[in-house]
C-alpha cells in the first residue's frame, strides 16, 4: 500500500509533526492477546497441555510483550506449531502510525482486528489533572499517561466533540483495549513496577456503552500487566446503567471515575450533550452519591469551556453551586475547548478561563486546568478522529468503494 506524508491541515502547526509509518499485515484468525488465564487454560487443555502452560503464555503476552508465537521459547516447539496450525496468533494491536507533537505527546493510529484503526495517545509526564498528586520529586521515575480508546468512533453525539463526527463503527474487544496500553509500554520500554504509568480511558468512544469489554480490559491490565486501578481513570458522558454497574465492582478493579459534566445546568447540557435528555444531571448525582468511594477518593467532573457558551462568570457560579449541592467529594477539571474542523465552537479566552477557575476555588470547589496536550497533532481531548482522514490522506482502512 502506498503511504504518503500527511499535508498539514488547517490547524496552525508550531513545528512540522514527525510521522512514522510501520507497515505490517493485518491480523487474522483467533487471537491469544486479550484472553485471561482461565481462557488460556482452556486453550492449552485442548492440546492436552497442563495449566502452567497458560501461565507461560500469559507471561509472554502481558509481561514480556512478545509479538509472535515463535518468540514463546518457554513453550515446547510442538505446542507452538499446534497453536499456529489451529489458527491461533498473538494478535496484539499494532501501532501503525506515530504523530509526534512539539510537547513530545505522541498520537498513535493503532490497527486492531480486521485492519480497522483507533487512536491512542501517550503523554510523557502527567499534568497532575488525573491523579491530583503533588509527587513531582527529583527522582528518576518516569511518569507518563496513556489515553486509551474503548470504541471505534462514538454514538453519543456531543456537539463539541470531533470523535462524535465518526458515529460508532463498533465496540473494541478487551484485548484491543488492553493491547493499546501494552503496545505503548513496549514502544517506550516502560515497566509498571518501576515507571509511573497513569491510564485514562478518555480516547475515542464511550467506555460505559462497551462496559463488559472495558471492565475485562481493566482486569487484564490490573492482574496481568500490573497497573493498579488507582492509577486509572475512566471518563463517562453519564451512562447511568454503566455507572451503577461500575459502582458494584470490587475496589481493586475499579478505576477512578470522571464525569463529563460540561454544563452547569440541564438547560445547557441538553443542548450540548443530547444524552442528558435521557439521564439528566439530578439522576447522575443521585447515582454518584450511592457509590461507595475509597478513602480520599474524589469524583472528577470534567468541564469543557466553550467560548461564549459555557465559560461565562454566571456559569462558574452556577457550576460551583451544583457541585457543592451534590455533596460529594469532588473536584472539577477544566478543559479549554480544543478546536476541530467543522465543529462550530470557539476556544475560550485565557483570562476568562483563569477567572472561571478562580471563581470555583473561591466558592470552595477544587478546580484544576488541564493543559492541552498535543493540540498541533490533533491528540488533545475531543480531537481524536484518525486525522489522516481529515487531512485528505488515505487511512489504512480505506477500502475500495
Ligand atoms: N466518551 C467519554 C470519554 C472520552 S472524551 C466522555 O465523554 O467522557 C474525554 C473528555 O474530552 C470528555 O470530558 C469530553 O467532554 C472532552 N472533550 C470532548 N471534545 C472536546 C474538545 N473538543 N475539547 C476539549 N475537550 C473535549
Ligand atoms: Fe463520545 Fe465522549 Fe466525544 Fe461525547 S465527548 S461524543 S461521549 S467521545
Amino acid at each position: 500500500m502506498e503511504k504518503k506524508t500527511p499535508k498539514p491541515d488547517s490547524m496552525p502547526l508550531p513545528t512540522a509533526p514527525a510521522v512514522e509509518f510501520n507497515a505490517a499485515p493485518a491480523t487474522q484468525g483467533m487471537q491469544l492477546f486479550g484472553l485471561d488465564e482461565s481462557a488460556l487454560v482452556e486453550v492449552v487443555a485442548s492440546f492436552g497441555e497442563p495449566a502452567y502452560r497458560a501461565r507461560q503464555i500469559a507471561d509472554g503476552l502481558y509481561r514480556q510483550r512478545l509479538e509472535a508465537l515463535d518468540e514463546f521459547t518457554t513453550l515446547p516447539l510442538a505446542l507452538r506449531q499446534q497453536l499456529q496450525a489451529a489458527g491461533w496468533s498473538i494478535g496484539r494491536p499494532r501501532i501503525a502510525q506515530v504523530f509526534t507533537a512539539a510537547d513530545r505527546t505522541e498520537r498513535y493510529l493503532v490497527e486492531v482486528n480486521n485492519g480497522q484503526t483507533v487512536e491512542t495517545v501517550w503523554m510523557p509526564e502527567s499534568d497532575g489533572g488525573e491523579d491530583g498528586e503533588d509527587d513531582a520529586g527529583g527522582d528518576t521515575v518516569r511518569r507518563s499517561t496513556i489515553c486509551v480508546s474503548s470504541q471505534i468512533g462514538c454514538a453519543v453525539n456531543c456537539q463539541f466533540c470531533l470523535t462524535a463526527r465518526l458515529g460508532l463503527t463498533r465496540n473494541l474487544t478487551a484485548g484491543e483495549i488492553a493491547g493499546q496500553v501494552v503496545s505503548v509500554l513496549a514502544r517506550h520500554s516502560l515497566t509498571p513496577e518501576t515507571d509511573r504509568i497513569n491510564l485514562v480511558f478518555m480516547g475515542m468512544g464511550e467506555p460505559f456503552l462497551n462496559y463488559g469489554n472495558f471492565i475485562a480490559a481493566v482486569r487484564l491490565l490490573v492482574e496481568q500487566v500490573g497497573i493498579s486501578a488507582r492509577r486509572m481513570t475512566v471518563s463517562t458522558s453519564g451512562i447511568l446503567p454503566g455507572i451503577e454497574r461500575f459502582a458494584a465492582e470490587p475496589a481493586a478493579l475499579r478505576p477512578r471515575l470522571a464525569i463529563s459534566l460540561n454544563a452547569p445546568s440541564n438547560q445547557v447540557r441538553d443542548r450540548l450533550m443530547p444524552i442528558n435528555r435521557k439521564w439528566p444531571i439530578g439522576q447522575l448525582m443521585d447515582a454518584l452519591r450511592r457509590m461507595e468511594l475509597r478513602a480520599h477518593e474524589r469524583i472528577t467532573f470534567e468541564y469543557v469551556l466553550l467560548g461564549g457558551v459555557t465559560d461565562q462568570p454566571a456559569h462558574a457560579v452556577e457550576l460551583a453551586r451544583l457541585v457543592r449541592r451534590a455533596g460529594l467529594p469532588a473536584k472539577v477539571n477544566l478543559i479549554a475547548w480544543n478546536p476541530g474542523p467543522g465543529v462550530p465552537y470557539a476556544t475560550p479566552d485565557a483570562a476568562q478561563v483563569e477567572a472561571f477557575k478562580q471563581s470555583l476555588i473561591a466558592a470552595g470547589v477544587p478546580a484544576y486546568l488541564r493543559k492541552p496536550r498535543g493540540r498541533d497533532i490533533f491528540a488533545a481531548c475531543g480531537q481524536l478522529k484518525r486525522t489522516v482522514e481529515l487531512s485528505g490522506i488515505n487511512a489504512p482502512a480505506s477500502a475500495p468503494a
